[in-house]
């Protein structure tokens, strides 16, 4: 049918391009892409000769008048993003917006996420969590995102890249505590794959006093809000006390 095709690419290995994947990517007339020179390498691997398109922050809004004119064709096109899943922490919300707006079919294929990756691995709750993304680049502005989820009880993940991976640990140190469980997961599906846990201080000197822990890509999760961060006496407890005092001369 004719669709926008949302086509996850591999975070790191190539092998985790779906077949299903080659084949829509093959048969589609134009591809929109963040970079056509670092896709055309991954397209040209598995011999897909298709048209890309670049389609970044700046333009996104307005190629999309591109791709629905080929759908409007009867053409379906595709979207894909350097790495992983479009539209996660990557461009693609306005053209999907767009794209359904116009009245055409957006068809998904499930594929490779940095963020799901990491959790499925990471010994973290995993029936509740929330993706923050990227934390802001501002010490501030940082300080206060952290703030805002302090007390969130879901596991948290969040996107980060190397030259902000020091001064994010030391803000999760100081807004969530020393002792919060926390997981980092380092170039997932690449060769120097890596899985770093125990408490936010802990990994904190860990990485900072390894400087290969700072490179490659990087994501951080931390373990959600419980009543033992803050030594809270459970409400049980507090009412028996109450009561207590009632009684008690
Ligand atoms: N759309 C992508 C996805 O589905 O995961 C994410 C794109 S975002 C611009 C790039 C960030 O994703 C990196 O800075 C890193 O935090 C994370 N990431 C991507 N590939 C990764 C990998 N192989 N290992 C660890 N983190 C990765």
């Amino acid at each position: 049918p004719v669709a926008l095709y949302i086509v996850p690419t591999p975070i790191g290995n190539l092998g985790d391009l779906t077949p299903r994947a080659v084949e829509v990517l093959s048969a589609v007339s134009l591809i929109a892409c963040e970079d056509t020179r670092h896709s055309g390498k991954l397209l040209s691997h598995f011999n897909i000769t298709t048209r890309t398109m670049a389609l970044h922050d700046h333009n996104e809004r307005a190629r999309a008048q591109w791709f629905i004119e080929k759908l409007q064709a009867g053409e379906s096109v595709a979207l894909i993003s350097d790495a992983g899943t479009p539209l996660i922490s990557d461009p693609g919300y306005h053209l999907v917006s767009q794209v359904r707006e116009a009245g055409f079919q957006v068809s998904p294929l499930p594929g490779a996420c940095a963020a799901i990756t990491a959790l499925s691995a990471s010994g973290l709750p995993s029936d509740r969590f929330s993706f923050e993304g990227f934390l802001p680049a501002k010490d501030k502005a940082r300080l206060d995102k952290l703030e805002s989820l302090k007390e969130d009880s879901r596991t948290l993940i969040f996107y980060e890249s190397p030259h902000r991976i020091l001064p994010s640990l030391a803000a999760l140190e100081q807004v969530f505590g020393a002792e919060r469980p926390m997981v980092m997961a380092r170039e997932l599906t690449k060769t120097f794959e890596t899985f770093l846990t125990g408490s936010i201080s802990e990994i904190r000197a860990q990485v900072e006093a390894d400087p290969n822990q700072q490179k490659g890509e990087i994501v951080l999760m931390c373990h959600g809000y419980t009543n033992a961060d803050d030594d809270a006496i459970p409400a049980k407890a507090l009412d028996t006390l109450k009561l207590l005092c009632t009684e008690l001369p």
